[in-house]
């Protein structure tokens, strides 16, 4: 009941042997200090990388690998709350000290009644750990749950193999790789995406620039309190240009700003918006991306009803353009580990602009892989 080292069980200590002669060396051991393994047993010090020994209080001073200095500089959670000291991510022996689930990895599980002796700190909460030397082997795995465990701790790219611990990480086709080839195996899944979405592209401007119901390309910017609104055929033919305002702006706008010469000018939203919904309704739209939603409120303002624009999810240019060069976004904000996202298309900065990247873009898509037009035109 009063063994004065309860409070070191679980903890890593330095033991030094005490010992009979003066002046010999006495022996110095590092590791984690466990409970006795039956009632009454001498209590045991999981040495590093060694195995596990009796540590008697008649032999062995024991003290606490971090010094009371050195344990009231961190200022981290040390206890959990059952009093357990706590390890984390970063200083776990794992040799010594693991939770179930690591355990499982060594093909271990605890014994009937093996208490936990730490705790490991999750993101929320802690996870018991128990001592490894006195968990259980686990019975051999059945040949198929052997095959099984060996997959997925075979890299599906160089072929490298662990026989314990963690399964290899996912891959984004599912496939599981070792860390170096994580990177790899991430560009090639994003090439073989790039070839599916460039057919895609392609398949999608043929598809638009065939449309007998000569679809509409539309760029709307919002020019606050102002909408700029511009929309040409697939020609590039600029069919209306002009800066919109809204039916509360009484102010005369040109007055107060006139425009440069080449800038579009204002007309009032009231004006025009029954005739533009007339026209954009009917049509098939071709846009950027989002940017319509603007215009959608605009033109209900005006006209006061509510007016949907038809566009389609799939007529939206940015997202077959991006996919189509295929450039991976590893910068930015949006970089994380091994990802395989598209880089978005730089808005350009003007509606004319916009108008010519779309017109150009679905040319050079729609002529991007020769192979299946040339049979068509016979
Ligand atoms: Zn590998």
């Amino acid at each position: 009941m009063s063994d004065p080292y309860t409070d070191l069980y679980g903890r890593r200590v330095h033991a030094v042997e005490r010992t009979a002669t003066v002046g010999q060396e006495p022996i110095r051991l590092t590791g984690v200090l466990l409970p006795p393994a039956e009632p009454y047993g001498a209590r045991r010090l999981h040495v590093d990388q060694a195995a596990v020994i009796e540590v008697e209080t008649v032999d062995w001073i024991l003290t606490d690998e971090r010094t009371a200095a050195g344990r009231k500089a961190d200022r981290r959670v040390q206890e959990c709350p059952a009093g357990r000291p706590v390890y984390r991510y970063g200083d776990l022996p794992a040799h010594q000290l693991a939770t179930d689930t690591m355990l499982r990895r060594m093909r271990r599980r605890r014994r009937d009644g093996q208490a936990p002796i730490a705790s490991y700190m999750l993101n929320k909460g802690y996870a018991p750990l128990y001592a490894v030397a006195d968990a259980e082997e686990l019975p051999p795995l059945s040949p198929v749950r052997q095959e099984a465990w060996d997959r997925a701790r075979t890299c599906a790219l160089c072929g490298a193999t662990r026989s314990a611990g963690a399964p290899y990480g996912l891959g984004h086709d599912q496939q599981r790789y070792c860390e170096p080839c994580q990177e790899p195996a991430a560009e090639r899944f994003f090439r073989a995406q790039h070839a599916e979405r460039r057919e895609a592209a392609a398949a999608w401007a043929r598809e638009v620039l065939a449309d007998p119901g000569a679809p509409l390309l539309v760029v709307a910017r919002p020019w606050y309190p102002s909408l700029h609104l511009m929309y040409a055929n697939l020609a590039g033919e600029v069919l209306f240009d002009h800066r919109l305002q809204p039916s509360w702006n009484d102010r005369e706008p040109d007055s107060v700003q006139p425009p440069a010469p080449g800038t579009p000018c204002y007309v009032d939203a009231v004006d025009v918006a029954p005739q533009l919904r007339d026209v954009l309704t009917a049509r098939r739209l071709i846009v950027w991306d989002y940017e319509l939603d603007h215009l959608e409120h605009f033109l209900s303002d005006a006209v006061a009803g509510t007016v949907t624009l038809p566009i389609r999810d799939g007529d939206r240019f940015a997202r077959h353009w991006s996919g189509w060069l295929g450039e991976r976004d590893l910068s930015g904000p949006t970089a994380y580990r091994h990802n395989v996202r598209f880089r978005r298309p730089r808005w350009p900065d003007t509606p004319a602009e916009t108008i010519a990247t779309m017109c150009e873009g679905l040319r050079q898509m729609s002529q991007s892989s020769a192979s299946g037009e040339s049979g068509e035109g016979a």
